[in-house]
């Protein structure tokens, strides 16, 4: 479904037209409002376009255990001819970004992130036989050399993605995995891969679980590093198993609210 006059955009965007070779009209109408020179200069061809996206509501599991959203009905289609809801939104809620600011005193918003750094190729490291045995699994340096010496180096800008297939879990209480003490126990990555992940000059991190660090973190301290590297992370991903280890693109539908710490986010995997 093309909106009137989308087809002529595209058809004006000379540059565009490697970027939607092999891609059908619905791709091509999505993105033609919005073109940048960087992306323009890196042609890219897809096939298939997959939703790394949980849908949000209420009832979504949160890190501090309240509700994500509410939906107030405003205006009513039967009563006001169009239907409007008001939400009220807490900023990590569902799938969602980690600006810098979340954990830094003047550090970037989402809204500041330069739109070069929100499409990026994506990397996904997978260590749900791990996770699988021990839900407190902290990605470590050795995941990412042994991924590399099957996949092959990181690219340069990539988010890299921690796969725990903890995803499977999102309509359960697992997904929190909170012990009687209130201790949520579930994947994330370990503090000193945070460091090394800035000098690989990576865009950002991704997580299929609620948290950057893993569950039992107490300090934050991957968190900490990575956004005070000025990178941002993204939280509660889905389908990660979806997409292969490398080649895809990420584009990432971050909230362009000023001055916001993160939110809830739409995440589409290229492949
Ligand atoms: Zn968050």
């Amino acid at each position: 479904m093309c909106v009137p006059g989308c087809q002529e955009i595209v058809a004006r965007s000379l540059s565009r037209r490697a970027f939607f070779r092999g891609a059908g009209a619905v791709g091509a109408a999505f993105a033609a409002t919005q073109v940048s020179p960087a992306a323009a200069a890196a042609p890219m061809r897809f096939e298939r376009v997959i939703d790394l996206t949980h849908t949000l509501s209420p009832d979504f599991p949160t890190f501090g255990g309240t509700p994500g959203i509410a939906l107030n009905k405003k205006f009513d289609l039967a009563e006001d001819g169009y239907n409007f809801y008001e939400w009220v939104i807490q900023e990590h809620s569902g799938t969602h970004m980690d600006a810098p600011l979340h954990f830094t005193k003047d550090g970037l918003s989402a809204d500041a992130l330069p739109v070069e750094k929100l499409v990026v190729p994506l990397v996904v490291i997978d260590v749900t036989a791990k996770a699988e045995s021990n839900p407190d699994y902290q990605l470590t340096m050795d995941d990412i050399a042994a991924h590399e010496r099957q996949h092959g180096p990181l690219p340069a800008g990539a988010c890299v993605a921690l796969r725990s297939g903890w995803d499977k879990h999102v309509s359960g209480p697992k997904f929190r995995n909170a012990d009687a003490s209130g201790v949520m126990h579930f994947p994330g990555f370990h503090p000193d891969v945070a460091k090394a992940l800035l000098t690989r000059d990576v865009s950002g991190v991704a997580v299929d679980t609620m948290s950057l660090d893993h569950g039992a973190s107490k300090d934050f301290a991957f968190h900490i590093t990575l956004l005070g590297g000025g990178r941002w992370g993204l939280e509660g991903v889905a389908n990660l198993g979806e997409v292969p280890a490398t080649g895809a693109t990420l584009i990432v539908g971050g909230p362009k609210i000023k001055g916001a710490t993160g939110g809830p986010s739409r995440l589409l995997a290229l492949v």
